[in-house]
């Protein structure tokens, strides 16, 4: 039998610990394609993998492959791909879905049936899915890993193709696309998607995680944390409508680029630096009230008044997970406003204003991953608009269409770097600097082939 052909891998043994290792090629299993990987963007969570061996809770128990959000393109096809499948064909590009639910499916293919039911996959929730396997992360054991290789056999199901008019960074860019479709449609401004359910493999049901009614319009929008996620939350609101888009940072430079590429609405003041806390208060501690929500409810009151928004916002992205801005999101709310937690940062705060947050109504919304994303981002990113195209007899006008290709060239602007795969180590260094090496920020690095 003559040897398998090999595809090279950038996998993790441990912190810092990333090597480059040709791993055999298998045939695709049936069901699935194999795809050449072209762009792989590097995300905080690899970043965590990468530096530590693990990401919050999940450490790696095996040598593991990091990245997830990918484009490629069709090499070669599976048993039964071509017949179920007809749009993927050898050379179609695809964008790739990394997190695979379980469907309720049994893994030979049959039906779960009573308890074994999966009641996420059932119900458009299939990011909720406990048997969801997701390439590059350590959460479940064995690992799957994910797309920083050479070729990979993957799902057809997954694959999202995409027009000629999306480059394949562009493409990859709609994993963290997703992410934001998500938390907008969980924090009430996005519509639901108008496909059927990737999570069910029989039914047509469509999301039911929001009513399709959800609308930015007339809604202030505000967004802690302009990195490549808080700068796409920015991106997405405005695209979706929203009233005013403003941003929070401890990053004057990221603020500058979000005013300065209109990520943030270019009305009046709509970026706020927030200042580092003090090393040492001289301030008497008040028990009634920890110095930590003094300091939220301060930097509130400071970031209000310079967006001239005294009434607060009514949608808030909480795109840092540090306990000061989730404090100071709370604060920064109108009455009856929702917070999407979207970054993972502290897993416990050490105090919070509950009662502020009951007597306004805030709603704390979980957002995690995404499910039914991917035919939006796409869509998203080839220049159609979501509002328009969700609505029966929509129909794109001249004018909308240039804005919608602002929101794709807006996107791209997030690429600062681009690696080849046998640069990954020199990728994540990059990263975890932070700034080149002629001090230019550094958003989103891709690895690309
Ligand atoms: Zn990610
Ligand atoms: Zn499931």
């Amino acid at each position: 039998m003559p040897a398998l052909p090999t595809s090279t891998a950038a996998v993790l043994h441990g912190p810092k610990d990333l090597r480059l290792e040709p791993r055999p090629l298998w045939a695709p299993e049936p069901g699935q394609c194999q795809l050449e990987v072209k762009s792989t963007g590097l995300c905080g969570s690899d970043l965590h993998y990468y530096l530590a061996g693990r990401n919050g809770d999940f450490a790696i128990r095996s040598p593991l492959v990091l990245g997830h959000e990918s484009s490629g393109v069709i090499t070669a096809l599976g048993a039964g791909v071509a017949s179920q499948y007809p749009h993927l064909r050898v050379g179609v590009r695809v964008a790739i879905e990394c997190g695979i639910p379980c469907r309720s499916l049994n893994s030979d293919g049959s039906a779960r049936t009573g308890k074994d039911v999966c009641k996420h996959c059932s119900n458009s929730r299939y990011n909720l899915c406990k048997n969801l396997r997701f390439c590059s992360s350590a959460k479940t054991f064995p690992h799957r890993d994910g797309m920083l290789q050479q070729k990979i056999n993957h799902e057809a199901w997954c694959l999202h193709p995409i027009p000629d008019s999306v480059s394949y960074s562009q493409a990859a860019l709609a994993e963290p696309l997703s992410v934001l479709l998500h938390a907008s449609r969980r924090a009430g401004i996005c519509p639901a998607s108008s496909y059927p359910s990737l999570g069910s493999s029989t039914s047509f049901s469509t999301t039911s995680t929001t009513s399709t009614s959800s609308s930015a319009a007339g809604k202030k929008v505000l967004v802690f944390g302009v990195g490549a996620i808080g700068l796409i939350a920015c991106a997405l609101a405005q695209e979706l409508g929203a009233e005013r888009v403003c941003a929070v940072d401890i990053n004057n430079d990221r603020l500058a680029f979000a005013a300065r590429e209109r990520f943030t609405t270019s009305e009046g003041n709509s970026t706020y630096c927030l200042p580092l806390p003090p090393k040492i208060t001289s301030m008497e501690p008040n028990p009634k009230e920890p110095e930590n929500i003094r300091r939220a409810k301060e930097n509130a009151a400071n970031a209000l008044a310079v967006f001239d928004e005294p009434d607060g916002f009514d949608v808030i992205f909480e795109c840092t997970g540090a306990e000061s801005c989730v404090l100071m999101s709370v604060f920064c709310t109108t009455l009856g406003a929702r917070i999407a937690l979207v970054g993972m940062g502290s897993p416990i705060l050490s105090s919070f204003p509950i009662s502020a947050a009951a007597t306004r109504e805030v709603d704390l919304i979980g957002s995690f991953r995404y499910a039914d994303t991917y035919n939006e981002a796409v869509e998203l990113l080839s220049g159609s608009n979501l509002l328009t195209s969700s609505c029966k007899g929509g129909h794109t006008n001249g004018v909308q269409a240039v804005q919608n290709a602002g929101f794709s060239q807006k996107l791209s602007k997030l690429v600062t770097h681009r690696y080849p795969l046998s640069q990954a180590k020199e990728a994540f260094e990059l990263l975890a600097r932070g700034r080149d090496e002629n001090g230019g920020m550094v958003l989103k690095v891709m690895i690309e082939s």
